[in-house]
């Protein structure tokens, strides 16, 4: 019999107060291999721009990948919409699901530029559509059928560049709202066990547990790193005081950096889209009202506000030091546009490239016996408490204060970052190029 490759996407299933798409793409891992589908990859978790303004948390969205029998094509499907009825939370409004199913084994370029699109900007459900009809696949939408848009591009984002893994252990139903039971001290042991291999388990600056959610959706802990060996070995080590339901293995983009795009000026920033782009500082930082700070950048065609929110911890600190005329490399996220504001960016990390020189005006120094001087006010010189000398024709002298700051890049705190931000730790791991070739043995339960 003839086995065939399909791809399915899915999207837009949960909403703040219940379910997860994760989940919903773990049971269906179960309910695939019981018709017998082969999984050509770890199911791909891949978070789209963080900035879209109608997502529920952060805009992941799942594809499977998987081989099987030309007969069970029609149970496969059925299969898929079905679980998505029964988990996707119809009643919120925002919650519009789609799924997209794609048959071949090779991704269509054009597909692959639309989730690139996706993770770096705002695309819409027409061109969704139009591509999906145009290379033969199937959508299937619910309600407003936005979650098309999730589907297709986790469809085409085949992670042939940087990717990392997570393993997401859920929770059982009767728990699921309850408060998380996780032995917290198993969890800064698995950290230091794991490190440099896994990340962004532990909040270093508070002393914070950063693996487990918060909310009502059925993930008990999810631990993400650089091979399916190390996050399960990580799994292994957690003791977690309650049943764990299920857990699965995924491959995803996360703590990649893939959302930010290099922009060449300020110019060509637009709202919505995560960016890298460089300036220079044309305000002295200020604080604003809930300890946030704000700089402005420009260059030769464009100026931009930059913000530090107060949970962004070290970068909220370096943003505070800079001073006009620095040139700065900064990351992050262009804010919903307004009439009152320029343009805004959320900044995720900076660099420093230049650093300006701190000059400050201090009184000359007494020329008879080297104390200080004070001003006998504006334009009549200066005299000398200590000897009593005046001296009419001295000038404030300049001065070059020591920075409290260095060159080099500066990254939000663990906090406060996103799951596509490339942690510290990351950097030097990334992988290119690399195919992953078979599954490790038990990359999921059950
Ligand atoms: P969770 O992370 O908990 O699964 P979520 O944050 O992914 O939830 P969704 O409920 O999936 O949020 O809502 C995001 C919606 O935005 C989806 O319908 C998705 O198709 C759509 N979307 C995602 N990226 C883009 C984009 N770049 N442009 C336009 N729409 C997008």
């Amino acid at each position: 019999m003839t086995r065939k490759t399909m791809h399915i996407g899915l999207d837009d299933t949960d909403s703040t107060r219940k379910g997860c798409t994760t989940y919903v793409a773990a049971v269906l891992v179960e309910k695939l291999q019981k018709l017998d589908a082969e999984f050509t990859d770890y199911p791909n978790l891949i978070r789209l721009n963080p900035n879209v303004p109608w997502k529920t948390r952060g805009n992941g969205a799942l594809c499977l990948r998987i081989r099987y029998g030309e007969n069970v094509e029609g149970q496969i499907k059925e299969t898929v919409i079905k679980t998505v009825e029964e988990q996707a939370d119809f009643e919120c409004k925002g919650t519009d699901p789609g799924i997209v199913f794609f048959e071949g084994a090779q991704i269509p370029k054009e597909i692959k530029a639309f989730a690139r699109n996706a993770i770096t900007d705002i695309v819409t459900l027409k061109d969704a559509v139009k591509l999906v009809s145009k290379f033969g696949g199937e959508a299937v939408g619910f309600k407003k059928g936005r979650g098309i848009i999730g589907g297709l591009a986790a469809v085409g984002e085949t992670l042939h560049a940087d990717y990392t893994y997570e393993v997401l252990a859920y929770r059982v139903s009767e728990n699921r709202g309850l408060k998380r039971c996780v032995d917290e001290a198993s969890i800064f042991e698995m950290d230091e066990a794991t490190a440099p291999y896994t990340f962004n388990n532990v909040d270093q600056e508070k002393g914070r547990v950063m693996i487990t959610p918060r909310g009502p959706d059925p993930i008990l802990f999810g631990i993400r790193g650089e091979t399916p060996e190390i996050v399960k070995k990580a799994f292994r080590m957690v003791r977690a005081f309650e049943p764990v339901e299920r857990w699965v293995i995924f491959r995803t983009n996360q703590g990649t950096d893939a959302h930010l795009k290099g922009v060449e000026n300020l110019g060509q920033i637009k709202p919505y889209s995560p960016v890298i782009v460089r300036g220079t500082v044309t305000t002295n930082p200020k604080m604003i009202p809930r300890r946030h700070v704000i700089f402005s950048i420009e260059d030769k065609s464009a100026q931009a506000d930059c913000a530090a929110y107060e949970p962004t911890g070290v970068l909220r600190k370096v943003a505070s030091k800079l001073i006009i005329g620095d040139y700065v490399e900064v990351y992050g996220g262009v804010r919903a546009p307004s009439q009152h504001r320029s343009s805004t960016i959320n900044l995720e990390k900076v660099q420093v490239l230049r650093l300006a020189p701190k000059i400050a005006f201090h009184n000359p120094l007494c020329k008879k016996c080297g104390r200080r001087l004070e001003s006998m006010g504006k334009g009549q010189g200066f005299r000398c408490r200590k000897c009593g000398s005046k001296h009419r024709s001295l000038g404030k002298v300049e001065v070059k204060l020591k920075r409290d700051l260095k060159r080099g890049l500066y990254i939000t705190s663990t906090r406060s970052q996103r799951h596509l931000t490339k942690p510290f730790r990351r950097y030097g791991m990334e992988k290119r190029h690399v195919t992953v070739e078979g599954l490790i043995d038990g990359w999921h339960f059950p």
